[in-house]
């Protein structure tokens, strides 16, 4: 095929993250570049995610904060919260975004197609009932909530979609899954003055954390008054007045709301990837190289839809290496080792690279650090919330190999850790590093007794 018969240079189907990042690259880059997007830009992060989510959990931390404060002498009289304005706050705040997006989209000369995509050839792509022909095209298009099929749990549950646009609070929640979305909305809803029932099939919660962070965090839900039921199934769902889900034991909870956070799968049901060919895993997500191509070579795909690790960061570090190779002459590509990562629990969680267990599978020997302190601020504010922090050092290299934390603060302390991480800097780096006195951060560099 002639160059001259490709309208486009790049299609990307998906304005997510990762989808406009590698848009406005190439086109930055000369490329002729179309983007599709079903819905408003934005994608998952802005939209339905991690900002909403985010805003959320700064909403629901007041209350706590204003209990805290009368510890330091504030007298704080009534106060009470209003939904609809919070819900008409976030509306506003997400139009904003998505307007920016369009703008970003359109400044750098992106041509923004809305519709459904589907692929139809190696180069083809259909939208709104038209052909398009690119030289290139980029599957971008995310994930969506996976809601398990158990009796009544699909009819009624909501998933993370819903649970940050609720027109009003729900008295008592029922969060299925114990992994980020499940820790992070268990917090929020009990934050606002909901009770929440966190209900898991595993021990403790965030499995695939390291173990004492899973601990001190089981610990601070359950201060907290969050119901815990580990090595819990549901059975069913019921819907009366109110929900009635049965649980293993014939244990049963009544509640206004059920939120299955059981997880995400890609997002490609509407795409016809089998049709044109394109090779998917057992998990039906797209299987790429490590130039993000899959094994038809002109179809490319980053982001959750490749399922490596779920991260925006990590879609947007694709997309543009993915530009900059392939518009740019930049030879150069994502690196997923030390990928830091935080949940945003109340405290927060946050990591980079090993944790204990990793370390101890790998075969290294360790040294393992940890701290675990209550914060200056609430030695007066009356609140028993504790920080729990954890240094995993190779023993032979004192090579820091992974750096963990539960407590206020953990995600803004652990992204300058994780330069330290990434650049593997020892532990004796870390102990010639001057603290920052009274923080919480220098625990860090303070830690001196080792245990194995
Ligand atoms: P996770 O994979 O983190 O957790 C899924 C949870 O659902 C786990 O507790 C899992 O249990 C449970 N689960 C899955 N299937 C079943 C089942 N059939 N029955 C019972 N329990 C089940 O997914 P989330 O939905 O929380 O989040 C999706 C992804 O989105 C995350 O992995 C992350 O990549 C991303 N994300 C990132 C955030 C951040 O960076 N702060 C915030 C929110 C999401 P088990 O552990 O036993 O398998």
């Amino acid at each position: 095929m002639q160059n001259s018969k490709f309208q486009y240079d790049l299609i990307v189907i998906g304005a997510g993250s990762g989808g406009v990042r590698a848009a406005r690259v190439a086109a930055g880059h000369g490329a002729k570049v179309a983007i599709i997007e079903e819905e408003r830009p934005g994608g998952t992060c802005v939209l339905r995610g991690c900002v909403p989510k985010k805003l959320l959990v700064y909403a629901s931390e007041f209350k706590k904060q204003i209990s805290d404060s009368r510890g330091f002498g504030w007298e704080v009289m009534d106060f009470s919260h209003n939904w609809d304005n919070l819900n008409l706050s976030l509306k506003k705040e997400l139009d904003r975004l998505s307007e920016a997006y369009k703008s970003m989209l359109s400044n750098s000369g992106c041509k923004l197609i809305n519709g459904a995509a589907r692929l139809v050839g190696s180069h083809e792509v259909e939208v709104n009932n038209k052909i398009i022909k690119s030289k290139k095209i980029l599957i971008a298009t995310g994930g969506v909530s996976y809601v398990p099929e158990i009796n009544g749990l699909r009819e009624n549950a909501i998933t993370s979609n819903e649970a940050l646009k609720l027109s009003k609070l729900p008295k008592t929640i029922v969060i299925m899954g114990s992994g980020y979305i499940a820790i992070e909305f268990a917090c929020i809803f009990s934050g606002f003055g909901s009770k929440v029932h966190l209900v898991y099939r595993s021990d403790l919660p965030l499995r695939g954390f390291d173990n004492e962070i899973r601990k001190n965090l089981e610990i601070e839900l359950q201060k907290k008054s969050i119901n815990l039921y580990p090595n819990s199934k549901i059975l069913s769902v019921k819907k009366k007045n109110q929900l009635i889900i049965t649980l293993n034991e014939n244990n049963k909870i009544i509640a206004d709301q059920i939120l299955a956070a059981t997880g995400r799968i890609p997002n490609v049901k509407k795409l016809n990837l089998e049709n044109v060919g394109i090779d998917m895993s057992s998990e039906n997500s797209v299987i790429v190289d490590k130039n993000s191509r899959t094994n038809i070579n002109s179809v490319y795909a980053i982001g959750d839809v490749t399922n490596k690790i779920n991260l925006t960061p990590v879609a947007l570090g694709e997309g543009h290496a993915f530009a900059d190779r392939e518009y740019g002459n930049k030879l150069r590509y994502f690196e997923y080792d030390n990928v830091p990562y935080a949940v945003f629990s109340q405290p927060p969680v946050s990591a980079v690279g090993l944790t204990q267990e990793e370390a101890l599978n790998l075969g290294y020997e360790l040294d393992i650090y940890s701290s675990n302190f209550k914060p200056l601020k609430h030695t007066l504010s009356g609140s028993e919330e504790r920080s729990f922090m954890k240094l995993v050092i190779d023993k032979n290299t004192r090579v820091v190999l992974g750096a963990h934390m539960l407590g206020s603060d953990a995600p803004e302390i652990m992204q300058s850790i994780a330069i330290a991480v990434k650049a593997k800097l020892k532990k004796e780096d870390f102990d010639l590093t001057v603290g920052i006195h009274p923080s919480a951060a220098e625990e860090f560099v303070t830690m001196r007794t080792a245990k194995n």
